[in-house]
């Protein structure tokens, strides 16, 4: 596991946004955020999730978070210009962007993958990651010092028979994050970087690997230590690199 213990206090006063907060490691690191004392706002495509977070993080007594439902895969230019002007209006500042939302489509042969499967996937798992970055640009530059952080696979960076859509969507998060990290480096305050989680107890997991016994995983919670230390001030100096949770 990824070493790093976090102060308290790490993300005081810290505006950050999770995208997939209702489930798996979007909610684990959206509680955690909120523990170490940051606002947290909560994109994700299921209101009740997203609430069922809420309610968690208020009755825990940690910042009041904010609730954004939105569909990545639909969703239309206009669309993200309105989340920024929102979290603009609302909080008037973004120090942090997890990009965490993600598809698995179907796994199978390129010969056989499904030309629409294939769309959704590289559109909720790539574009819409660009669109929200290019929107939230403005005010993360604004931030004394933001972090954008994406989410990779092992399959991100050598590709896997049968991974299809999957492999091929993480290896364009990572060349998103490269191309973002190298373009700020020396004009902003804003780096990027990439997480690789490993095998993790989700609902995703379980999809690709029906026959494996889930509790030989690790649970999202215990692989947070990566996420408190890329979105923390403790990693101000990196950027452009994947670490692995795990
Ligand atoms: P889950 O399927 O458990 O969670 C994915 C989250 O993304 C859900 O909250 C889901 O919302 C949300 N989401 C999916 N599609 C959309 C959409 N169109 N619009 C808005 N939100 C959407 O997956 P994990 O927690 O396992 O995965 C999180 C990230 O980690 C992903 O990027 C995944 O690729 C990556 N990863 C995971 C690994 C693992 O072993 N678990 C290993 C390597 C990488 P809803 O709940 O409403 O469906």
């Amino acid at each position: 596991m990824f070493e790093y213990q976090a102060p308290a206090n790490l993300l005081e006063n810290r505006v950050i946004l999770v995208t997939g907060a209702g489930d798996g490691i979007g909610r684990a690191a959206a509680l955690t955020y909120a523990r170490h004392g940051a606002t947290v706002i909560l994109l994700g495509r299921t209101t009740e999730k997203l609430e069922k977070v809420y309610d968690e993080i208020e009755s825990a007594g940690y910042p009041q978070p904010a609730i954004i439902p939105f569909n990545l895969e639909g969703a239309a230019p206009h669309d993200y210009d309105a989340i920024a002007d929102t979290i603009a209006q609302e909080f008037g500042r973004l120090d942090g962007l997890l990009h965490n939302a993600g598809l698995l489509g179907r796994l199978g042969p390129l010969f056989q993958y499904d030309p629409d499967t294939w769309q959704q996937v590289m559109q909720v798992n790539v574009n819409a990651e660009f669109m929200l970055t290019k929107v939230l640009l403005p005010l993360l530059r604004e931030a004394p010092e933001a972090s954008v952080v994406f989410t990779s696979s092992s399959v991100g960076s050598k590709g896997r028979a049968h991974w299809g859509a999957y492999s091929v969507s993480k290896f364009a998060t990572e060349g998103l994050m490269q191309v973002l990290a190298d373009e700020e480096d020396g004009l902003s305050q804003v780096r990027s970087n990439a997480i690789n989680p490993g095998a993790t107890r989700t609902a995703m997991r379980a999809k690709a690997y029906p026959g494996e016994d889930p509790n030989t995983l690790p649970a999202a919670e215990d692989i947070m230590p990566v996420y408190l230390y890329l979105m923390g001030s403790d990693s101000r100096e990196v950027n452009g690199q994947v670490l692995k949770a795990q």
